[in-house]
C-alpha cells in the first residue's frame, strides 16, 4: 500500500505542477498572441494563427504577387479583376496551403462577360494583333474570335473562353503576336489549289488576280440565273460548276436564281469595306468601333473570298424572304456539295471563320473536298488543318 500511496503523491504533485505550467503558458501565449497579431497585421504572414487578421488584404497581396502581369505597362490594372470571386472566399482558398503554390485565381471570361477584365483582355489581344478596334469591355463575337485565334496559335483548346490557362499564356512569356501566313504565290489555275484558303490570316496580295477569269454572262444564261452585275466574273471551273448546280436545282423545280456577288477585286472590296465603316460612323460609332463592327460581316480588302473568283452570293428573285427561309436555300443545303460548293460561313463555325453565318455565300472547293467537308461537317479552316495533319 505504501508504494501505491507514494505513487499517488507523485501523481498529485505532477498534476499540480502541470496545472501551474499550463496556467503560465496560457498567460504567456495570450501575451505572445497579441504581439503576434500586431506583427501579423503588418506583414500579413499567411499561417493559420493569423487567420483572424485581415484575410482580404492578405489575399489581395498574394494575388497581386502571383497574377501574371500584363507585360509591363498594364500591370497596375491586372490584379483588380482576376479575383471575381468574393474576397473572403478567395482568401480562404489562397491561404489554405501556406506554401507558395500559384494562387488558384478564378479567371473566367466568355461571351457576355463585361468590365475591366474584358477590357484588359482586349487591350492585350490588340497589342498582339489578334483584335482590332476598341477595347470596350464587352466580350462579344469579335473578342471571342480573337481569343479563339490566340488559342489556336498557342496550342490551347480553341473554345473562346478565357480561363486560367489562356489568361496565363496571354500574359506570359510565350505569348506571341498574330502569325499571318502569306498565301503561296503559286495559285495557278484550279485543280490542285481549289481548297484555297483566303481569310484574315491568309490574305492575298492587293495585286492578286485569279487566273482563268470568265464573264459569268458568257457561261450562265439568264434563263438559269440573273446577274446583279452584268460584268460579274468568276474562275472558269467554278462558274461552270455553278451553272451545273443551278440547272440541277431548276430540274428539281427550284428556280428564280440571282447571282448577287462574284469575283471582287481588291479595290472593290476596299470600297465595300469603307462604305460599311462610314455607315456605322454615321450611326454614331467611333472609327475604330465602326471598323470592328464592319469586320464581323465584311472582309478586309485582300482577305475576302470573293477575291479568289471562287465564291458567289446567291439570291432568290421570287421572294423577299431572308435567303435562309427560301426553298432555294433548302435545296442548296441538301445538294450544293454534290457540285463542289460549300456554305462557307455558318453560325456554328463563326468562332473558327471569324464571320457570322452567311447562308447566301457559296464557295467552290471542288466535288471531292466538298464531299468530305459535307460528311465531316468541317469548315474550310478546319478541313485544311485536318488535311495538313493527315499528310
Ligand atoms: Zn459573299
Amino acid at each position: 500500500m505504501r508504494t501505491r500511496n507514494g505513487k499517488n503523491t507523485v501523481f498529485m504533485f505532477s498534476a499540480l505542477a502541470l496545472a501551474a505550467l499550463a496556467a503560465f503558458l496560457w498567460i504567456f501565449s495570450a501575451a505572445k498572441g497579441r504581439e503576434y497579431r500586431a506583427e501579423a497585421a503588418v506583414t500579413a504572414v499567411p499561417t493559420s494563427t493569423v487567420h483572424a487578421i485581415n484575410l482580404a488584404s492578405a489575399a489581395a497581396a498574394l494575388s497581386a504577387q502571383e497574377t501574371p502581369s500584363p507585360a509591363g505597362t498594364e500591370a497596375a490594372d491586372a490584379p483588380t479583376y482576376v479575383t471575381p470571386v468574393p474576397a473572403a472566399l478567395a482568401a480562404e482558398e489562397t491561404l489554405a496551403p501556406p506554401t507558395a503554390s500559384p494562387a488558384p485565381t478564378a479567371v473566367y471570361l466568355a461571351s457576355g462577360s463585361a468590365g475591366e477584365g474584358v477590357k484588359a483582355l482586349q487591350q492585350r489581344l490588340r497589342e498582339l494583333g489578334y483584335l482590332e478596334g476598341e477595347a470596350d469591355g464587352q466580350f462579344g463575337r469579335a473578342t471571342k474570335a480573337a481569343v479563339v485565334l490566340f488559342q489556336k496559335q498557342h496550342g490551347l483548346d480553341a473554345d473562346g473562353i478565357v480561363g486560367e490557362k489562356t489568361w496565363r499564356t496571354l500574359f506570359g512569356d510565350s505569348a506571341h503576336a498574330i502569325e499571318v501566313t502569306p498565301t503561296p504565290a503559286a495559285f495557278h489555275g484550279v485543280a490542285e489549289s481549289v481548297p484555297f484558303l483566303v481569310n484574315k490570316q491568309h490574305p492575298v496580295g492587293n495585286d492578286y488576280v485569279p487566273e482563268h477569269l470568265v464573264y459569268i454572262a458568257d457561261v450562265i444564261p439568264s434563263s438559269v440565273a440573273v446577274l446583279a452585275d452584268a460584268k460579274a466574273q468568276g474562275v472558269s471551273e467554278a462558274v461552270h460548276a455553278l451553272k451545273t448546280m443551278l440547272e440541277a436545282a431548276i430540274a428539281d423545280g427550284v428556280g428564280h436564281w440571282k447571282i448577287r456577288e462574284a469575283y471582287r477585286t481588291y479595290d472593290a472590296q476596299k470600297r465595300i469595306f469603307n462604305n460599311y465603316v462610314n455607315k456605322y460612323m454615321e450611326d454614331g460609332r467611333s472609327r475604330s468601333s465602326a471598323i470592328s463592327a464592319t469586320r464581323l460581316t465584311v472582309a478586309d480588302p485582300g482577305t475576302s473570298e470573293h477575291h479568289t473568283g471562287l465564291a458567289f452570293d446567291l439570291n432568290a428573285t421570287n421572294t423577299s424572304d431572308a435567303f435562309v427561309d427560301t426553298a432555294q436555300y433548302v435545296w442548296l443545303v441538301r445538294h450544293c456539295w454534290e457540285y463542289g460548293f460549300v456554305i462557307r460561313y455558318t453560325d456554328e463555325k463563326d468562332d473558327v471563320t471569324g464571320f457570322l453565318g452567311e447562308e447566301w455565300h457559296y464557295r467552290y472547293v471542288g466535288v471531292e473536298h466538298a464531299r468530305k467537308m459535307h460528311e465531316t461537317g468541317m469548315c474550310l479552316e478546319e478541313y485544311l488543318e485536318w488535311l495538313g495533319a493527315a499528310e
